[in-house]
């Protein structure tokens, strides 16, 4: 099981050299079993200082900044070809380090060669405005890497995760220290690996995989550090914008989610049946954009939540390496007692279980925190468990009665990261698509990507968008150039 020798301990990525952190000593484990993936020793703080410094150093020393685009571009293509022949591997890698399943985790892998060779095709083809110019000069808006960029990262998508902050940026020209969720280093650290590998200047890449509430809140108030773009909780977000301000430094922010997936009266059944449970249920619920709140048509309530509820109890929940498995264990033994006291508060606040709420039985589940797909109905959508993000496979039900209803309902969250609408009326999907407020609507189909297109939210879901072709932008300062085209001094002065 373990990625490394037993007694070896993994090195990190710090300033331009593998080498072990000199922090605690501690260890990751696959979460189907709880055996030990990986020893590693963390970062400490000087650490944290010489990555910076190094990352610093490079940005300004290895002309990495300098370089043609098309030449960075070539860099990064580099780095997605070796992702993809490498490509089993890391998803093996991938599927110890978080516990999703196999095929899964390929996705993900497959999503981050995508993304870097996106990035490289932004970067070659990214052009600089001359604006119309309202005097005797000519006017340009051009765009400048910052220096030394942070990328904070979760647990549950790692690899693609930390390629939608690593490409953007290292296409953008900067320096870029990344800090992974403790509990899942496994991935930034072969990312930095093939960046090396690829090309990329040594130092450029650092990785920092220590706790978040001292190497994380570290990074984010280093002086040198220029930006931070953040995935994660809404509170740690919220604490990373307050640093942030004091610092005046730009951040991104894509946090939590409570989204509304939407049945409507006239929705083609079996696709909403399928698109519902994949949305919710697949990655076990721990996805940001999870479909975790369901409205339907009152007419279709019962008899949908009926369909609905004997297809999650046949969903099959199991060992992350089997081809067939659709629903892998949770994250940690800790994320799985919080979810169970989700249902607990969702059953007292008056909802009934139509499936799951409690975990499998039989040797298979006895070592990993597994969770069965778990469908709540008879709540308000005012009742907390209604309103706060779960990051589990908890589904709430709720019927509407028509469209106000519906749209009332489901904007009324402090997210909006999301939404899914299914019908067969193109007209009540446009009214319904425009209306819902969510940084992502989906309609007739649920939780599908594409890195050419922008991503993030409204609210308390987040600040800022990733991916799309200004993704490279949000690693950059703009500038503008006027450029003087008078023959004679300016006037004024005479
Ligand atoms: P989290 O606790 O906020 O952690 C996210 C990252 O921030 C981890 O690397 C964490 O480190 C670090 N961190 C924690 N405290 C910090 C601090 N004070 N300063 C700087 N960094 C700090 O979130 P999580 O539990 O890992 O992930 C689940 C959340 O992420 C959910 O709310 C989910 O919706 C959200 N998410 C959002 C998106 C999106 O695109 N909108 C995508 C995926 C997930 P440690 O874990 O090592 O402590």
């Amino acid at each position: 099981m373990l990625v490394t020798d037993s007694k070896e301990l993994l090195p990190l990525f710090i300033a331009g050299e593998r080498r072990l952190g000199r922090g605690d000593e501690g260890a990751t484990l696959y979460p189907a079993t709880g055996e030990v993936v990986a020893r590693l020793r963390a970062p400490s703080q000087a650490d944290v200082e010489e990555a910076i410094a190094a990352a610093d150093h490079a940005f300004r020393t290895s002309g990495w900044a300098q370089r043609k685009p098309h030449e960075r571009a070539a860099v990064l293509h580099r780095v997605a070809a070796l992702i993809r022949e490498r490509a089993e591997p890391l998803a093996q890698r991938q599927r110890l380090d978080n516990g999703k399943p196999i095929p899964e985790t390929r996705n993900l892998v497959a999503s981050a060669a995508g993304t870097f060779q996106f990035f490289a095709a932004a970067l070659e083809t990214m052009e600089e405005a001359m604006t119309p110019s309202r005097g005797d000069f000519f006017t340009m808006s051009v765009f400048e890497p910052m220096g030394v960029v942070a990328a904070i990262t979760p647990w549950n998508s790692p690899i693609a995760s930390e390629a939608q902050k690593l490409a953007p940026a290292l296409a953008a020209g900067n320096a870029v220290v990344i800090k992974p969720a403790e509990v899942t280093p496994l991935m930034a650290l072969e990312l930095a690996a093939l960046c090396e590998e690829a090309g990329v200047p040594r130092g450029m890449v650092s990785v920092l995989p220590g706790r978040g509430s001292v190497i994380g809140d570290a990074i984010t108030k280093h002086p040198l550090v220029k930006r931070v773009s953040f995935t994660g909780g809404t509170s740690t977000g919220k604490h990373i914008a307050r640093i942030a301000a004091d610092k005046m430094m730009p951040v991104s922010l894509e946090l939590g989610g409570k989204s509304a997936t939407m049945v409507l009266e006239d929705a083609d059944l079996d696709h909403a049946v399928n698109g519902v449970l994949y949305g919710i249920f697949s990655s076990s619920g721990e996805s940001c954009i999870a479909g975790s709140r369901l409205f339907v048509a009152r007419k279709l309530y019962e008899g949908f939540l009926d369909k609905l509820a004997t297809r999650a109890a046949a969903l099959r929940v199991g060992d992350p390496a089997d081809e067939r498995t659709q629903m892998g264990p949770l994250i940690t033994a800790k994320h799985r007692e919080t979810i169970e006291s989700f249902v607990a508060l969702g059953r007292s606040e008056g909802g009934q279980l139509l499936t799951g709420g409690k975990r499998p039985e039989g040797a298979l589940y006895d070592k990993g925190n597994y969770y069965l797909p778990t469908i709540l109905a008879g709540l308000k959508n005012s009742d907390r468990i209604c309103q706060e993000e779960i990051f589990g496979p908890v589904l709430v039900a709720m019927p509407f009665d028509d469209e106000e209803d519906l749209l009332r309902q489901a904007n009324d969250s402090v997210y909006a990261l999301a939404a899914g609408i299914w019908t067969r009326d193109y007209q009540k999907a446009w009214r319904i698509g425009r209306a819902v407020q969510a940084g992502t609507v989906w309609i007739n189909t649920y939780k599908q990507f594409s890195i050419s297109t922008p991503f993030g939210g409204w609210r308390d879901s987040g600040l800022g968008r990733e991916k799309g072709r200004l993704g490279i932008q949000q690693y950059m300062e703009q500038k503008s150039l006027y450029w003087g085209l008078n023959t004679n001094p300016i006037a004024w002065a005479n």
